[in-house]
């Protein structure tokens, strides 16, 4: 049995799995946020209360915002108590088991990875355009961390250069809320996606009143989201001489937005090598329902995961 956990800053779920990834349950808190001790004791009583319902020893993995590095060290903004503390170690001797930790658009990454139609595929790069940018890069079955915990950190790569060209020579370099200038986020992301529409019309608009426009044919906002469809083709074009994945999965608000993937593949070809192949560009199938499974498949080692493709 595998139980995956998705660890937010308001609420914690656990999804039970069996060894196919059936669901089998869920169930959700609120996250204690006034200390680590009950942040802790609310992780092992989930587990034990799934231990004693399914009357099993799961395998334990969770998926949580912020970097975890290859100590398992974990920095998280959003749930401050656990900073500093060795979580890992902590839970493991609580519910003697070990666990298997990674940082939440990883989880997303593989959850998404998972899945019948791209089971053929060993590269993929989730990109997740929701309020803020972040990725995942899943290689033969199998997250890849790196040393900090931040690879896929994609959303903190600065825009290339050529960027000026499509959003003008004094576009700002914008500081971001991770103490970098002109990361890919602030631009790219849903807000970014605001923001922009906001700097050069100066309208408040959110992105789903900027959509409806866009497909009642409104020509600012089809001047904007073609900007817009260029940028990001020019950044998956950056991001593609990185990894060359097979699939870029998108998902996060901006992924419902369905022009996306009729507009932007054609337009990467011209920043990529010549001759190279495109990538396939999908919408993702799980969403943010694939927190808990993707946790869930932290467990899992790349025999097993190999196994449970070829039974589906
Ligand atoms: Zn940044």
């Amino acid at each position: 049995m595998l139980y995956g956990f998705d660890i937010g800053g308001t609420k914690i779920e656990i999804g039970v799995f069996d060894q196919n990834l059936n669901s089998l349950w869920t169930k959700r808190i609120k996250t204690p946020l006034d200390g680590y001790d009950s942040f802790l004791n609310s992780i092992v009583e989930l587990v034990a209360e799934a231990d004693h319902k399914f009357a099993t020893v799961g395998q334990v993995g969770i998926g949580m915002p912020g970097f975890i590095n290859n100590k398992r060290k974990i920095y998280s903004t959003n749930i401050t108590a656990i900073n500093q503390q060795p979580f890992a170690n902590d839970l493991e001797k609580a519910i003697k088991r070990p666990i298997f930790i990674n940082n939440d658009a990883n989880c997303f990454a593989i959850s998404e990875a998972f899945n019948d139609d791209f089971n053929a595929h060993q590269t993929i790069l989730a990109v997740i355009l929701g309020t803020g940018l972040g990725g995942g890069i899943v290689v033969n079955r199998q997250v890849l961390s790196g040393l900090n915990g931040c690879a896929g950190e994609i959303g903190h790569i600065r825009l290339p250069i050529d960027a000026l060209n499509v959003l003008g020579q004094n576009m700002p370099i914008l500081p971001c809320g991770c103490g970098l200038s002109g990361c890919a986020e602030r631009y790219l992301s849903g807000s970014g996606f605001e923001w922009l529409y906001q700097y050069f019309y100066q309208q408040p608009l959110n992105a789903k009143q900027i959509i409806e426009q866009y497909y009642q044919g409104d020509s600012v906002a089809k001047q904007h989201v073609d900007r817009y469809f260029e940028l990001l083709a020019l950044y998956l074009g950056h991001l593609i001489m990185i990894v060359d994945a097979e699939v870029i999965v998108i998902g996060g608000g901006l992924s419902n937005f369905a022009a996306i993937y009729q507009e932007v593949p054609s337009r990467i070809a011209k920043y990529i090598l010549p001759r190279m192949a495109l990538p396939r560009l999908e919408k993702a199938r799980f969403g943010d329902s694939g927190g808990t499974r993707g946790a869930a498949l932290l467990c899992l080692k790349p025999l097993s995961i190999e196994q449970l493709y070829k039974r589906n």
